[in-house]
């Protein structure tokens, strides 16, 4: 099997063309105690205010701010939950803990740390502003207000805020399913004993938390040895099964790579390869609705054509806003040479300067068997295509994968 010969993209447009075949997959509703980590689909309007009602921010008494006599008569006592319908008038206070609702008629709360108590009564010991320690109804959010947009991903406070507005269901986007198929006939099981010339399957389970950290129900097809038969069954099983499906190797121009000519086969081949370094091979193919990556085989390759190529689809599908990583402007720490024909995505760190520069210094050799140059990687540097170095203090994007450390 001889697979056609493909342009070679600029990254952006490999990355665009990708985008333009990807579409949000359908919706579902769930609990909003199951929902972390789910896109949100339909807008939320605020069902009610926040507060529900006027409260007390601190432990004091609730009075009237016009009234000008310093000592009142203390009438009632509220805790938070537990409100009074005593009015307060002039000359009366009611005493109120912080969370508490204002009694009728009360316009402040004097801390009690500004006041005596004698017999029955309190004296101030300053004067009261109207609203003072008063966290007035709907203040914080007023009622039909939008509080969250589709596309949010649900985290601790969208998740506390659905609680706070009595939210218990929510309609969020679907995760994708995504295949991963290994292949190769010198791989095995990572449990296995490796004979001579063969290696570890590392791709797999590698790709398979990238895709659960981007969203994704990852599933395994395992590993498929280089044989046609048997690659276009597992291939057929993941498109099946999943709506996106990853592979990786087999991709080159060797005599045993045999994923182009198979996805030709099954679908419609739209990018055969790619101008980056690591990851020239790179293929994506349409099979009905479905995606199919063919990722190169190195395993570096094949973690950084996912976090370029396949992690902003994966977005998509599931309505992210947001389907990109932050790219910032880093200065090199030291001299890093450049590909001549190929931009070149350099694993790094990047750390916060207190002068507010960010520095980035590469993880060491950037061969792409080297999976220890993505260890510890936040960041993956632009390199642009020419000849020599970009010198030490050169500035340059980065794309931020991962946490960023300070000096
Ligand atoms: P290929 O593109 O199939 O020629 O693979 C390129 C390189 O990546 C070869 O050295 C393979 O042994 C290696 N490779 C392919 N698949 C895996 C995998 N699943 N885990 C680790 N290395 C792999
Ligand atoms: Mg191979």
């Amino acid at each position: 099997m001889a697979a056609k010969t493909y342009p070679l993209l600029p990254v952006e447009e490999a990355a665009a063309l990708i985008l333009q075949h990807t579409a949000p997959l359908g919706t579902e509703r769930v609990r909003a105690s199951e929902a972390y980590g789910r896109v949100l689909a339909r807008e939320l309007r605020a069902p009610i205010p926040m507060p529900p009602f006027d409260a007390s921010t601190v432990d004091g008494y609730a009075v009237l701010s016009t009234d000008s006599s310093p000592r009142r008569q203390v009438l009632a006592v509220i805790t938070a939950g537990r409100p009074v319908a005593t009015p307060v008038a002039a000359g009366t206070a009611v005493r109120i803990m912080t969370g508490g609702p204002l009694p009728p008629g009360a316009d402040a709360v004097i801390m009690q740390e500004y006041t005596r108590q004698e017999d029955g009564t309190v004296v101030l010991q300053r004067a009261v502003r109207a609203g003072e320690n008063v966290n007035p109804r709907g203040a914080d959010i007023a009622e039909g207000q939008v509080v969250l947009t589709p596309g949010t991903p649900l985290g601790p406070a969208e998740l506390g805020l659905l609680a706070s507005l009595g939210v218990t269901e929510v309609e969020v986007y679907r995760r994708p399913r995504v295949a991963v198929l290994s292949t190769g006939d010198e791989i095995v099981e990572a449990e296995q004993e490796v004979p001579y010339g063969a290696i570890r399957d590392s791709n797999r389970p590698s790709l398979m938390a990238a895709v659960r950290e981007a969203g994704g129900e990852p599933l395994s097809l395992g590993i498929a040895r280089d044989d046609e038969d048997v690659q276009r069954r597992l291939i057929r099983q993941g498109l099946e099964q999943a709506d996106v499906l990853l592979t990786s190797g087999g991709v080159s121009v060797g005599t045993r790579d045999l994923i182009k000519p198979l996805l030709e086969e099954l679908g419609t081949v739209y990018i055969g390869q790619v101008a980056l370094k690591p990851g020239k091979p790179l293929t994506f193919a349409r099979v009905g609705e479905r995606l199919a990556f063919g990722l190169p085989g190195n395993p570096v390759s094949s973690l950084v054509s996912f976090e370029v190529f396949v992690r902003p689809a994966l977005r998509k599908l599931q309505g992210h806003a947001r389907l990109h990583r932050p790219t910032v402007e880093v200065v090199l720490e030291h001299d890093v040479r450049k590909t001549p024909d190929r931009t070149e995505y350099q694993r790094a760190i990047v750390t916060y300067h207190p002068d507010g520069t960010l520095r980035a210094r590469t993880t060491g050799s950037q061969a792409s068997s080297r999976l220890l140059s993505m260890v510890g990687a936040n960041a993956l540097l632009h390199v642009p295509p020419g000849q020599g170095v970009l010198p030490a203090g050169t500035r340059t994007r980065a794309l931020l994968v991962g946490e960023l450390l300070t000096a």
